[in-house]
């Protein structure tokens, strides 16, 4: 049986104000209840304005993902009861959203359908205090701007779902709409997933509700498969559940059934006349639009990057801004993409750093790539001083200093290379029968020269002092 995955996703926009209001909207660290006003407390007789900024962003937003922004798009009631939500309704979109009909494509090539992107307003916060018998609310995040975008349910595994959720993200970074990081909240996922036989009809599904990091997605979804498909095998049926995850059970639970799925009674919001969005307006964003991951990815490409490190950048804002300001001064952009993806990201990993977090500029990783090029240090050296360059230390000095050099003076490197034959009598004779052997020698060399010596040097000095093609 095959995994069917359609998701929901809610970003925070980094708009000054919130959506409705003047009040500021980035409320991190703030004084409880301190980003308020009549408008975003839900107080009787204040009245929404619409904020143009956050219109633009959305509607930037919707663009990239290749979606329809109509004409005209309206703002809808969604009618619920909740201490977080002051109005006891929120303004969000419903049947004329702002973006329409889009795709998001993966590195595969499939392109995954984007239903629809609207704006509307948050929630509020509940606090649970320790061992208190009551709980206090928060309302700084109430009326703040999100877009929430919705798939088609065309994704298939779990590490489809992933990787839509990092494109999404490297999306709405480049384009600058949100910080979309997961771990601020500025990110969040519903999953909503089934399973069925493939060409089928779609089976019934279940939503887990507010996931807040990729990892958690992906592992929900790799639960929720493993429980439907031992439900379906035994004969038993999916319940169309509302479901949330337990991080450290590492399982979901369940938060609601159908039947008590709310009527949310939307209507048009009476105090808001729908917005229009006329096409001088839409083409001035579109030509505001920033550079797009794909179109990097293939910027990458034509400097002669392979697809796969081009992908990997392109969809990485940090690591895109740094590869462009290395490139810029760099001969090999293979070389420096090598190093980003390869030992660097793995250095970044280690110590749970993004990129920019660190004393690395492109300069010095341009300048440690140029040295190993013009075989002044071996690629092996250059691997060594990586932490101290990833601290800020000029590699050009550390190999000065340290004397790391490689030597490419032939008659030094030549000496030590006799020295080894001379000493190898027993490898050297196995030669003839296994060419092989030579590594050995070739490794001897490297060792005695304390990965001085230029191995291709020595590889050459070898084969012509051996007798060997
Ligand atoms: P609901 O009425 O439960 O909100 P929607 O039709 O609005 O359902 O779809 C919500 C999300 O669920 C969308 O991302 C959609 O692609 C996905 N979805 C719909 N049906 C299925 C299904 N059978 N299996 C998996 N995902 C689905
Ligand atoms: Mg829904
Ligand atoms: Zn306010």
């Amino acid at each position: 049986m095959e995994p069917v995955i359609g998701l929901e996703v809610h970003l925070a926009l980094n708009t000054k104000s919130k959506m409705f209001c003047a009040c500021r909207a980035d409320t991190f660290g703030l004084a409880p209840n301190s980003s308020t006003c009549p408008v975003c407390l839900g107080l009787p007789g204040s009245l929404p304005t619409i904020n143009r900024k956050a219109v633009e962003k959305a509607l930037r937003f919707s663009l990239a993902l290749h979606c329809q922004v109509p004409e005209t798009t309206q703002f809808h009631r969604k009618n619920y009861y909740y201490p977080d939500a002051p109005k006891n309704y929120q303004i969000s979109q419903y049947d004329r959203p702002l973006g329409a009909g889009g795709f998001l494509e993966l590195t595969s090539g499939r392109r995954i359908g984007i239903t629809r992107c609207h704006l509307e307003e948050d929630a509020g916060r509940l606090v649970h205090p320790a061992y208190a018998d009551y709980s206090l609310v928060d309302l700084n995040r109430a009326g703040a701007a999100l877009i929430e975008l919705v798939t088609e349910p065309d994704l298939r595994t779990p590490e489809e779902a992933r990787e839509f959720l990092v494109r999404v993200q490297a999306i709405a970074q480049a384009v600058e709409v949100s910080d979309a990081n997961p771990e601020e909240g500025k990110m969040r996922a519903d999953v909503n997933i089934s399973l069925r036989r493939p060409s089928e009809p779609l089976g019934t599904k279940v939503e887990v509700k507010n996931l807040n990091s990729f990892k958690s997605v992906q592992r929900s979804l790799e639960y929720e498969i493993k429980r439907q498909r031992r439900l379906l095998e035994g004969g038993g049926r999916i319940s169309q559940d509302t479901l949330g995850w337990d991080e450290g059970g590492q399982k979901t639970f369940l938060l609601r059934t159908k039947e008590e799925t709310a009527d949310y009674r939307y209507f048009p919001e009476p105090d808001l006349p729908p917005l229009q969005i006329d096409s001088t307006w839409l083409s001035q964003v579109q030509k505001a639009m920033p550079e797009l991951p794909e179109a990097k990815r293939q910027r990458y490409g034509a400097l002669g990057v392979r697809d796969y490190d081009a992908s990997i950048i392109a969809y990485d804002v940090a690591l895109a801004n740094f590869f462009d300001a290395a490139a810029a001064q760099a001969r090999n952009p293979q070389a420096i993409a090598n190093w980003l993806n390869g030992d660097i990201s793995g250095w970044l990993n280690a110590h749970n750093l993004t990129i920019s977090a660190t004393a690395l500029t492109p300069a010095l990783l341009t300048e440690l790539v140029a040295l190993v090029d013009d075989g002044t240090i071996s690629g092996k050296t250059a691997k060594e001083l990586l932490p101290e360059v990833m601290q800020g230390a000029a590699p050009s000095r550390l190999v000065e200093a340290r004397g790391l050099k490689q030597v490419s003076d032939s008659a030094e490197i030549s000496a030590l290379v006799e020295a080894v034959i001379a000493n190898n009598s027993a490898i050297v004779a196995t030669i003839k029968t296994n060419p092989k052997a030579v590594n050995a020698l070739l490794g001897q060399v490297l060792r005695e020269s304390r990965g001085k010596a230029n191995p291709e040097l020595v590889r050459a000095l070898l084969n012509s002092k051996l007798g060997l093609g």
